[in-house]
């Protein structure tokens, strides 16, 4: 069984104000947390890293497996679509966004898992804490059922051939999603989730560097010196 990751550090920063992925922590760009982790990962054989043209022969990679870097799309779903294309034929991919660099080995493996298991796909996710309403113009027009309620992270593991044949159909139809999921649901698959962790935070705003910042100090503390 074929297992590939693509790895989507296409990515604009228009929100941001900077391209995030290449952003340091402790002395590492963001999308390398990620690649860090995949290379952990023994089923995974080979990562498609989406970056944007300009960047492509100027970043830097490390990382014992093969990385295939390409060139990414206008839209989130662009920059799939062309890895997507690239890979020519596996069994499992496992998609993940360079902007969440705290994912952590047993979601890869686990949505891996689930589509191994029988599922179309499998998507990282977390239950809903807060109470989440559907607004117009300032107005609250709903509040919906927390309990019935998922955030969705990345990775996102699915059955290629599936996969890339409901990004065609959505392609035809002119049907954008900001997961790749929501394309699989479009056409009645079968798509489960599995365990997130709020730490899976997706760095969108410089207050999410901050947060960044204190959760990568809280994963790797610093050495102690050996002698005081
Ligand atoms: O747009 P958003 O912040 O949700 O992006 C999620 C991930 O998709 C980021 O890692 C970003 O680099 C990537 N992306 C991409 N190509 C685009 C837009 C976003 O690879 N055109």
């Amino acid at each position: 069984m074929r297992v590939v990751s693509i790895l989507l550090a296409a990515g604009s920063g228009s929100r941001f104000g900077e391209k995030k992925q290449f952003f340091k922590l402790k002395g590492e760009p963001l999308f390398q947390y990620s690649l860090n982790v995949i290379n952990k990962i023994d089923i995974i054989k080979e990562t498609y890293l989406v970056l944007p043209e300009e960047d492509i022969e100027r970043v830097k990679i490390f990382s014992f497996k093969p990385v295939k870097k390409v060139v990414g799309g206008k839209e989130r779903q662009d920059s799939v679509y062309n890895a997507l294309k690239e890979i020519k034929d596996c069994d499992i991919v496992v998609i993940h966004d360079a902007a969440r660099p705290f994912a952590t080995e047993d979601m890869f493996l686990q949505s891996i898992e689930n589509v191994k298991k029988g599922f179309d796909g499998s998507i990282t996710a977390i239950r809903a804490k807060d109470t989440i309403k559907r607004f117009k113009d300032r107005t609250i027009i709903e509040t919906l059922n927390r309990e019935e309620l998922l955030i969705v992270q990345t990775p996102q593991a699915f059955d290629y051939k599936k996969l890339i044949d409901a990004h065609e159909k959505a392609k035809k139809e002119g049907l954008t999603g900001t997961d790749d999921a929501f394309l699989m649901e479009k056409n009645g698959y079968k798509i489960t989730y599995n365990e997130g962790s709020p730490l899976n935070i997706k760095i969108t705003t410089k207050e999410d560097l901050k947060l960044a910042e204190c959760i990568v100090n809280i994963q790797k503390p610093k050495r102690k010196p050996l002698f005081d």
